[in-house]
C-alpha cells in the first residue's frame, strides 16, 4: 500500500468511526420491520365487509392496560384480541393499528387507512392508534418500546404528512381512561417523542 492510499484509508476509517449515532429516519426500514397479520396468524378483514376510510390527523398512543410479561407470546395475544374484537365487540378487526411488544417488535393491527375502535368516550376516526402492550400504570416502558413508538410515530408523520403537535395520548381525548398509563404518559407530556421526531427533521 503506498502512502496516499493508506492516508485515504485512515481518513475514511476515522470518518466512519466518528459518525454520530443516527437520528436519521429510514421509513422503508421501519415499514419493512412491521410484522404483518399473516406472520402473527391474524385473519384480515373479509373482502365482503365494507369499511369507510378516514383521513389521518392524529397520532395517538395507547397501552394494552393488562400486564404483559417479557416472555409473553405476543402473536397469541394478538390472535385472541382479534377474535375477541370480532366475536364480543362486533368490530371489524383489532381496535389498534399497530401494537408493540416488550422487545420493541411492531405488529400490524387493523389497517391504518380505516378508523380504529374503542370502549371509551371518544371518536377514534382520524387517529393512528399505536398500542404498547403492557400496563403502564404499573410497569415502566423500556428503551426498545420507546424506540419502536418513536419510529412508528415518525412513519405516521412521514406517510400522512403530520406535524409533531398532533402526537397525543388516549386520555387527551377520552375522559374515562388513564391510558396510556402514568409511567408512559409522561413521555408525551414532556415532549420526549416530539423532540425525537424533531431531531429527525419533522416539524
Ligand atoms: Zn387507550
Amino acid at each position: 500500500m503506498n502512502l496516499p492510499s493508506s492516508i485515504i484509508l485512515i481518513v475514511s476509517l476515522i470518518s466512519l468511526l466518528s459518525c454520530t449515532p443516527a437520528a436519521e429516519f429510514n421509513p422503508e426500514l421501519v415499514e419493512s420491520g412491521i410484522i404483518p397479520q399473516e406472520e402473527w396468524g391474524g385473519e384480515r378483514i373479509a373482502v365482503n365487509i365494507e369499511v369507510e376510510p378516514h383521513e389521518l390527523r392524529y397520532i395517538t398512543l395507547h397501552h394494552g392496560g393488562v400486564t404483559f410479561a417479557d416472555t409473553s407470546d405476543a402473536p397469541a395475544y394478538l390472535r385472541n384480541l382479534q377474535s375477541w374484537s370480532r366475536s364480543d365487540r362486533d368490530w371489524v378487526d383489532l381496535p389498534y393499528h399497530y401494537l408493540i411488544d416488550p422487545q420493541g417488535r411492531i405488529y400490524e393491527g387493523r389497517s391504518v387507512l380505516i378508523p380504529g375502535d374503542t370502549n371509551t368516550d371518544y371518536d377514534p376516526t382520524g387517529h393512528a392508534l399505536i398500542c404498547v402492550l403492557g400496563n403502564f400504570e404499573v410497569a415502566e416502558p423500556n428503551q426498545a418500546q420507546l424506540d419502536a413508538v418513536t419510529s412508528l410515530m415518525a412513519l405516521m408523520a412521514e406517510r400522512f404528512d403530520l406535524t409533531t403537535d398532533v402526537i397525543g395520548g388516549h386520555k387527551d381525548y377520552a375522559t374515562n381512561t388513564v391510558c396510556p398509563g402514568e409511567n408512559l404518559y409522561p413521555y408525551l407530556e414532556d415532549g420526549y417523542f416530539r423532540e425525537r421526531l424533531r431531531e429527525m427533521g419533522f416539524e
